[in-house]
């Protein structure tokens, strides 16, 4: 018989052993973005669709064909959040955070979800941590958060990162330049796929993001070079890259052009970025982000510019997985072993031990010999043995489980002797 109920298509259990890897990645976030001086803001997993439908454009894939839209029981037309950018903009302006200050750094670490086709590094839920600058269109936020991003994934072990870069320009530059896309791309066009042939016309920039495979034969065999946005960039747009740059060089930041690097999305404006992990196979993207000063404004807020990244946290613990990583130990754990006739002052040292360290113990009575393979197993650094005879004198055998060694310590010294022993360690990069 098969089993009944299983997580649904898209979606995974990760399981204990699985998350001593994802909460390492976490608290190295964590603690990068703390250096950096971020505040986390987390904001609702669902929305009304209208949010994503206006900030990420009507015919987007993500709105037309992503979307996980519902109906809740007050008739309410809502979403899970494919993203998270259009709920913090939206937290920005519902709480006035322009008030309160006029440059806002934010991060957040959450499940999104897409309905997109299953397959190795894609999910229909996963998790992304992000982070935006709101409030300044200065090169200098989009250097930080070039910057911010590199030390997240340095932080998660990785190195020799080169960030592809690209500049969108504005709107109003991208429509000059998606005039040239679409002369350059006419002899072809009827061997693009259906979505593409759509967006030739609506919105050609589309087509250069595009994951057909007969849209890249098609575009591969163009003979005229492929039409840069950057050299249709309007002044402003020009200046703000360059500087960009310079400031990424300033910084020590590797990167290079990426002359397709367009973003899905319609509010990105100038500076487009984006990693990749070729060991990830067709889903090998791991973050990406630009500059985004059109968002709040279409989302009825006054003009306000942002910058901001996210990066697939999935994906990130796929790459450590697949090199073999697995966490250091930090735990500073005991396993507390104990007989018949110490049960009872085993029961207040565990809880007494519990504020200070990790500790575990059993909890069916079960012979010492069963207790101590089971603190063997247990991957405690050290066993605190309760016997009979030594908790007449007030003592406790401590045993190093890894050396095989152990000593008796007196009991009121045990708190100290374990402190000696269990010292922090530092956690260590790989
Ligand atoms: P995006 O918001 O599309 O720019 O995505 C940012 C990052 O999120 C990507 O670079 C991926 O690492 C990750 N990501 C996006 N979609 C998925 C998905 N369906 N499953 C797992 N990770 C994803």
């Amino acid at each position: 018989m098969g089993l009944k109920f299983q997580a649904p298509r898209g979606t995974r259990d990760l399981l204990p052993d699985e998350i001593a890897r994802w909460q390492w990645v976490e608290a190295r976030a964590r603690e990068v973005l703390g250096r950096y001086r971020y505040r986390e803001i987390r904001t609702p997993i669902f929305e009304e669709f209208e949010l994503f439908a206006r900030t990420s454009g009507e015919s987007s894939d993500v709105v037309q064909k992503e979307m996980y839209r519902f109906k809740d029981l007050g008739d309410r037309d809502l979403a899970l959040r494919p993203e998270n950018t259009a709920g913090v903009g939206r937290a920005y302006l519902e709480h006035g955070l322009a008030g309160q200050g006029r440059v806002h750094r934010l991060w957040y670490l959450g499940p999104m979800f897409r309905y997109g086709r299953p397959q190795k590094g894609r999910y229909r839920q996963f998790w992304q941590v992000g982070a935006e600058i709101i409030g300044t269109p200065a090169p200098g936020a989009d250097v930080e958060m070039i910057n911010l991003f590199v030390d997240l994934f340095e932080a998660w072990g990785f190195r020799d990162l080169v960030v592809a870069m690209n500049s969108v320009g504005t709107p109003a530059s991208r429509r000059a330049y998606g005039d040239q896309l679409r002369a350059w791309l006419q002899p072809v066009s009827d061997r693009l796929g259906p979505d593409s042939q759509r967006r030739l016309e609506e919105n050609p920039l589309r087509v250069l993001d595009t994951k057909d495979p007969r849209d890249h034969e098609a575009m591969k065999s163009l003979s005229a070079p492929m039409p840069r946005m950057l050299d249709s960039l309007d002044a402003e747009s020009a200046a703000h890259w360059q500087a960009v740059l310079a400031g990424l060089d300033a910084s020590g930041i590797r990167h290079e052009l990426d002359h397709g690097l367009v973003r899905g999305l319609d509010y990105y404006t100038r500076t487009a970025f984006e990693v990749h992990d070729r060991s990830l196979g067709a889903q090998s993207a791991l973050g990406g982000g630009g500059r985004y000063d059109g968002l709040i404004e279409s989302l009825g807020g006054p003009s306000t510019p942002g910058v901001g990244f996210s990066i697939g946290l999935d994906r990130v613990v796929l790459v450590l997985e697949q090199r073999g990583f697995t966490p250091p130990e930090t735990e500073r754990s005991v396993y507390v072993v104990a007989m018949d006739a110490t049960r009872s002052a085993a029961a207040s040292l565990v809880r007494e031990l519990r504020r200070e360290f990790a500790v575990d113990a059993d909890l069916e009575a079960r012979a010492i010999g069963a207790q101590m393979k089971a603190a063997d197993k247990s991957g405690a650094r050290l066993a605190i043995i309760l016997g009979e005879d030594e908790g007449k004198r007030g003592e406790v055998t401590l045993r190093d489980l890894a050396a095989g060694t152990q000593e008796v310590v007196k009991r009121e010294r045990l708190i100290e002797a374990l402190r000696a022993r269990l010292k922090p360690e530092n956690a260590e990069t790989t």
